[in-house]
C-alpha cells in the first residue's frame, strides 16, 4: 500500500478525529501566520504556507479525506489543488470551503474568478384566511425560477476536449514576486476544459427559466407579516454553487369574526338584554369548532370573558393562546305594545340608578 509522505493532520495541528470546521479554523490559523505578504522573503514560512495548502486540499475536501484517511493518499495526487488540481464543484464540494477561506486571506475573487455562487433568494407573497394560519397549510405555488440546465447538467456545453493551455487542470503556476500561486487558466477560465459545442438548450449559460410548480408548506400558527423560509427552492448556483431560498411573505385576510393580536382572538358576542341580566349558557364559534359559554348574571357591555387554549398555537412552543369574548349587549330597536308595558314595569322595579355617581358628583 503506498504510504503518504507526510501527516497532513500533523501538518494542521488537528487530531484524526477534527471535524470539518476544526480542519477550517485551523488551515485559517495558519495561512495567516505564514503568508507570504506577511513574511516577505522567508522562505521558510513559504515552504510551510506550501505544507499546509497542500494538507487543506486534501482534508479540507471531505471526498478526498476518506480516501487519505483509508489509502494514506488521494486519488487526485497530493495537494491537488495548490499545485493546480481544481475541486470537482459538481460532487461533493462543500461550499465554503475554499471559496470562503481563500477569499478571507487572498481578497475577494483574486484568482478565484471561478468559485460557486449561490443562487439568487427570491421573494414571493401568499395570502391565507385565518382558519389556514391557524391550522398551517400546504399550498402549490407557481414560479418562475433558474434550475440548471437539464441537457447539459448546469455544465452549458454539450461537449468538451482537455484544455490545452494547462492541461485540464485550470491553474496556471504564476510568479507573484518570489512566491509562486496558481492562477485561474484563462484559456478555459478555470474550467480545465474547452467547450468543443455549446449547449443548445441554454446557449451556454448552464441555466434555464422554468416555470414551476411547488407544495409550499405554511406552519400552523404562522403570524401575518411573517416570512416562510424554503431553503434550496430559489434560483440555482453558479459553477456548482447551492441554490438560493425562496422566502414567502404571508399575508392573512381579515376574519368577520375574529380579530387576532399575538396568539390570542377575540370575539364580539351578541347577547340579549335578558341574557345579560339573567345569565346564559350560550354557543360561541371558534376557530376550530363551537364552544359552549356561561354568561353570569348581570353581565356588563363590553366585559370580556376568557376561553382558555382556544386561540393560535404559538409557532415556537405549539402552545395556544387564548380566546377573549366581549359581550355586546344588544337592545331591540323595534319596540311596541306589551313588550313597552313590560320594559316599563321592569324599569319601575329597578333599585338603581345607573348615573347615581354623575349626579352625586356635580
Ligand atoms: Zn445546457
Ligand atoms: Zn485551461
Amino acid at each position: 500500500m503506498a504510504q503518504a509522505t507526510k501527516d497532513y493532520y500533523e501538518t494542521l495541528g488537528i487530531s484524526k478525529n477534527a471535524l470539518h470546521d476544526e480542519i477550517k479554523k485551523a488551515f485559517r490559523k495558519l495561512a495567516r501566520k505564514y503568508h507570504p505578504d506577511l513574511n516577505p522573503g522567508d522562505k521558510t514560512a513559504e515552504q510551510k504556507f506550501k505544507e499546509i495548502n497542500e494538507a487543506y486540499s486534501v482534508l479540507g475536501d471531505e471526498k478526498k479525506r476518506i480516501e487519505y484517511d483509508r489509502f494514506g493518499k488521494t486519488p487526485f495526487g497530493e495537494g491537488a489543488w495548490y499545485e493546480g488540481g481544481r475541486p470537482d464543484f459538481r460532487e461533493g464540494f462543500q461550499f465554503g470551503g475554499f471559496g470562503d477561506v481563500f477569499s478571507d486571506i487572498f481578497g475577494a475573487g483574486r484568482g478565484f474568478e471561478n468559485i460557486p455562487r449561490r443562487g439568487a433568494d427570491m421573494l414571493m407573497g401568499i395570502e391565507l384566511t385565518l382558519e389556514e394560519a391557524f391550522s398551517g397549510v400546504t399550498r402549490p405555488i407557481t414560479l418562475t425560477r433558474d434550475i440548471p440546465c437539464r441537457t447539459c447538467n448546469g455544465s452549458g456545453a454539450e461537449s468538451f476536449q482537455t484544455c490545452e493551455r494547462c492541461k485540464g487542470s485550470g491553474k496556471i503556476q504564476m510568479s507573484r514576486g518570489f512566491f509562486r500561486m496558481a492562477q485561474t487558466c484563462s484559456a478555459c477560465d478555470g474550467s480545465g476544459r474547452k467547450v468543443t459545442r455549446t449547449c443548445k438548450s441554454c446557449g451556454g449559460r448552464g441555466i434555464t427559466r422554468q416555470g414551476e410548480t411547488l407544495n409550499a408548506k405554511i406552519p400552523a400558527g404562522v403570524a401575518a407579516g411573517s416570512i416562510v423560509k424554503l431553503r434550496g427552492m430559489g434560483g440555482a448556483g453558479e459553477a456548482g454553487g447551492p441554490p438560493g431560498d425562496l422566502r414567502i411573505e404571508v399575508t392573512v385576510k381579515p376574519h368577520p369574526l375574529f380579530k387576532r393580536e399575538d396568539d390570542d382572538l377575540y370575539l364580539d358576542i351578541p347577547i340579549t338584554f335578558g341574557e345579560a341580566a339573567l345569565g346564559a349558557k350560550i354557543e360561541v364559534p371558534t376557530i376550530d369548532g363551537k364552544a359552549v359559554m356561561t354568561i353570569p348574571t348581570g353581565t356588563q357591555g363590553g366585559q370580556k370573558f376568557k376561553l382558555s387554549g382556544k386561540g393560535f398555537p404559538s409557532p415556537r412552543t405549539g402552545a395556544r393562546g387564548n380566546q377573549y369574548v366581549i359581550a355586546k349587549i344588544v337592545v331591540p330597536k323595534d319596540i311596541t305594545g306589551r313588550a313597552k308595558d313590560a320594559i316599563k314595569e321592569i324599569e319601575s322595579l329597578y333599585k338603581e340608578n345607573p348615573r347615581k355617581k354623575l349626579v352625586e358628583n356635580r
